[in-house]
């Protein structure tokens, strides 16, 4: 990296206290609104390019997508899936294989909502769920003991429980009603959309709670949304889109890109060791690359699992 760019985003941690915003946090937020404005502008256009919301969509009125929680929570509901939603799941499970947790980092709306109330930089003395840490066994068990518990409760009721109340497709659904109602499209109603902006809005206020009262980062995204816990613990073990030790050698011991990291993973267990990082709870967003001024990490596709040699 020159030096001029070095100083530079110097300068601006030590104004701002966070690291600058880089080219990853510039995409992720053009995808990020790019889909939520396709999924808003649905009513309006006839032939949208996707209908629909973040649980289940058709793209270009021919490829269905499924969220592969939303498909277990029908599953389980309904004990006889479709052959449709079969295909729809299967597409979004291929897609996820490749990229990971990438769902999370660069197409969820609710990671554009919650980062802008999340503090930038973990300190090393905060507490221990805040600080960069490897995930102990049971702070491993509680997504998973809330996916089993939403999977039940769909059993119990007949009907799929996370999906019919989750935050993140009712965003979407949340910006389509408003489009609505603004073009007087029947069905939208504002008492729909109050209600979508509700559920919404408990899952930030109970993010923000965790976080600035607990100090727990990300507590919705870590420990109670299922959609986040598949992927990370089913396609982060073998995407080989992730994140990668670049050049060890670079590496100063800042710890600038754990303190960075919304999850708090500790990025020195990986780069120490040379591995990529594929802890269930990285979500791609590069935070961490951007933060390092030292271009020790990269964001790429990659089959092995260490890349620690120089230059590579
Ligand atoms: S864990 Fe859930 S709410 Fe959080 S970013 Fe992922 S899908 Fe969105
Ligand atoms: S490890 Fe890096 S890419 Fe993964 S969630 Fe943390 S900051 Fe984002």
């Amino acid at each position: 990296m020159p030096l001029r760019s070095r100083l530079g985003r110097r300068l601006w941690l030590n104004i701002r206290g966070i690291p600058p915003r880089g080219k990853y946090t510039i995409a992720r937020r053009l995808l990020q609104a790019v889909v939520l404005g396709l999924f808003a502008t649905q009513l309006l256009v006839s032939g949208a390019i996707i209908e629909g919301s973040l649980a289940s969509s058709r793209v270009f009125r021919s490829i269905p997508m499924m969220d592969v929680f939303a498909w277990l929570e029908q599953a389980a509901a309904t004990r006889s899936p479709t052959l449709e939603s079969v295909i729809a799941v299967l597409v979004v499970f291929a897609l996820y294989s490749v990229l990971g947790r990438f769902f999370c980092g660069w197409v969820c709306p609710m990671d554009l909502l919650f980062s802008l109330f999340e503090r930038r930089l973990s300190s090393p003395r905060a507490s221990p769920l805040t600080r960069p840490h490897s995930a102990g066994p049971i702070e491993k068990a509680i997504p998973l003991v809330m996916i089993v518990a939403y999977l039940g409760l769909s059993v119990v009721l007949g009907q799929p429980f996370f999906t019919t109340v989750s935050p993140v497709a009712g965003a979407t659904k949340l910006g389509s009603i408003l489009v609505g109602v603004l073009y007087n499209i029947p069905g939208a109603t504002i008492g729909l959309a109050m209600a979508w902006a509700t559920i919404t809005g408990f899952a930030l206020i109970v993010n923000i709670v965790a976080e600035y009262v607990f100090g727990v980062k990300r507590f919705w995204c870590r420990f109670i949304c299922p959609i986040g816990g598949i992927y990370g613990y089913v396609m982060n073990r073998y995407s080989p889109f992730r994140v990668k030790v670049a050049d060890v050698e670079k590496c100063r011991g800042c710890n600038l890109c754990s303190m960075a990291c919304p999850v708090s993973i500790d990025l020195m267990e990986y780069i120490h060791a040379g591995r990529d990082v594929t802890d269930y709870r990285c979500f791609k967003c590069g935070r961490c690359i951007e933060a390092c001024p030292h271009d020790v990490l990269r964001l790429g596709f990659s089959l092995r699992r260490t890349s620690n040699q120089k230059g590579n």
